[in-house]
């Protein structure tokens, strides 16, 4: 460790920080500090450089310290620092929504800013529920979400999610549950497996069960993330578009982890060819440099909402001191520059294959039990420790990271999600700490 950085650490009182998502004190011990990042690389306190297998939380999607990003964050701090969006505007975040609206999947193009994905997640639930309410279904109120999803932390996120740890001890509001996809017998599916879409049919034993005229929306990842990326089985988001469709219920894409080129495509909706009437993001769309999201609204939606209404009537009672934050709007503007300039989404789609390749070479290490893959997402499934789920997992976080690589891990699952801009020689370097971490975990 050089001074500096053995200086800062010793200067670091830990307690008042309470860690989201972390073993508070488990971590406190033994610390994993990150003090500076740039491009694939993190730096941590004892200088070593770090590959970023994981685009910081599935975000830093152009990689890290970005100039052209800063400069234009600070340069609209000078000129616009904040303005309401309440019954004012601003230029910028008018512009964006433009730019946004021009990547859309199809129809997709009503843009309505939020701060986070939870927050995405939350106003899409609203939205949906205010659509079948100004159309007179105001009966329609009940939410359907999937096994083992995750779309954040807020009630609505939660209620719809299906990770057990974040939903037990909470309220939850009148949610049902589809089955996931994941099936034995896609084991080592390269891509998208084979087996399964007719889980799809679960939606309509709901439908059966409550009646479609109480169901206002369905929500999915189209690939799950959190849950530990969890390809759809080919023919699986048709399905469900087919009967959400039949029977008047909107269809909710939660793109936070698949937006903005993860699949190497804008959005997943379109590497699936299948599109929503609502789609929530978040993460890449200012390259997690300012907290933004957004929910991509289709027309029919947002024209019902906002409808025709007396003078000065507010149609959505929904939103946020920072919706459209000018700092935040200068950021996404900027990221997609960037995005467009470097052809990020299209490197993306480019070094899936070698992705592919490379990860699925890791099959024959100790306690692999499955690998999963799709556009520049990972994950590698680890047999739980006998009488110990998520410790092997634990074990490979923090061994990845003595080894120089960030990994998520979902239990005894690790979750890959590299910066878009990673090269071919990064990909076989991600392979190759994964190997020697693997082969020595108890
Ligand atoms: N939805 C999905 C699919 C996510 O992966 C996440 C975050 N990982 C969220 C929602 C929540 O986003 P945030 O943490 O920005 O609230």
């Amino acid at each position: 460790m050089d001074d500096a950085a053995q200086d800062l650490t010793n200067r670091t009182d830990m307690t008042a920080y309470w860690m989201p998502f972390t073993a508070n004190r488990q971590f406190k011990a033994a610390p994993r500090m990150l003090v500076s990042a740039s491009g694939m690389y993190y730096r941590s306190d004892d200088g070593r450089e770090i590959l970023d297998g994981t685009a910081g939380l599935w975000c830093v999607n152009a990689g890290h310290g970005r100039s052209e990003i800063a400069a234009a964050v600070q340069h609209q701090l000078m000129t616009l620092d904040y303005a309401p969006s309440f019954q004012m505007g601003h230029p910028i975040a008018f512009d964006f929504a433009a730019r946004l609206a021009r990547i859309a999947p199809p129809g997709l193009d009503r843009i309505f800013y939020v701060n986070s994905g939870s927050e995405a997640v939350d106003t899409a639930l609203k939205m949906a529920i205010a659509y079948h309410r100004a159309r007179g279904e105001g009966q329609r109120v009940r939410l359907v979400g999937r096994e083992r999803a995750y779309h954040g932390v807020g009630f609505g996120g939660i209620s719809v999610g299906g990770l057990v740890n974040n939903r037990r001890s909470y309220p939850l509001l009148t949610s049902d549950h589809i089955r996931h996809t994941q099936d034995p017998r896609n084991a080592f599916a390269r891509g998208l497996p084979l087996h399964g879409a007719e889980r799809a049919d679960d939606l309509e034993q709901l439908v059966a069960l409550h009646g479609a005229e109480t169901i206002a929306a369905v929500i999915v990842e189209p690939v799950a993330g959190a849950g530990g990326v969890l390809p759809p089985p080919q023919g699986y988001l048709e399905r469900l578009r087919a009967i959400c469709d039949k029977h008047g219920i909107l269809l909710i894409f939660d793109e936070v982890i698949t937006g903005f080129g993860r699949l190497g495509t804008p959005f997943a909706a379109q590497f699936f060819g299948v599109t929503p009437d609502l789609m929530t993001t978040a993460k890449g769309i200012t390259n997690a440099t300012v907290p933004m999201g957004a929910v991509f609204a289709s027309r029919k939606v947002h024209d019902a909402v906002v409808g025709g209404g007396a003078e000065g009537a507010v149609e959505f009672f929904h939103g946020y001191t920072y919706s459209g934050h000018p700092a935040a709007c200068a950021a996404g503007l900027a990221t997609l520059d960037i995005y467009e300039r470097e052809g990020l989404f299209a490197n993306a789609a480019a070094m899936a294959p070698l992705w592919e390749e490379a990860l699925h070479g890791l099959k024959d290490a100790p306690n692999v039990v499955d690998i999963r893959n799709v556009g520049l997402m990972a994950a590698i499934e680890l047999a739980p420790r006998p009488g110990a789920p998520a410790a092997r997992g634990y074990q490979a976080l923090v061994k990845t990271f003595e080894a120089g690589l960030t990994v998520r891990v979902a239990g005894d699952i690790v979750c890959l999600s590299p910066p878009l801009i990673i090269n071919a020689e990064q990909v076989g370097r991600v392979a190759e700490i994964l190997r020697g971490v693997l082969t020595y975990l108890d």
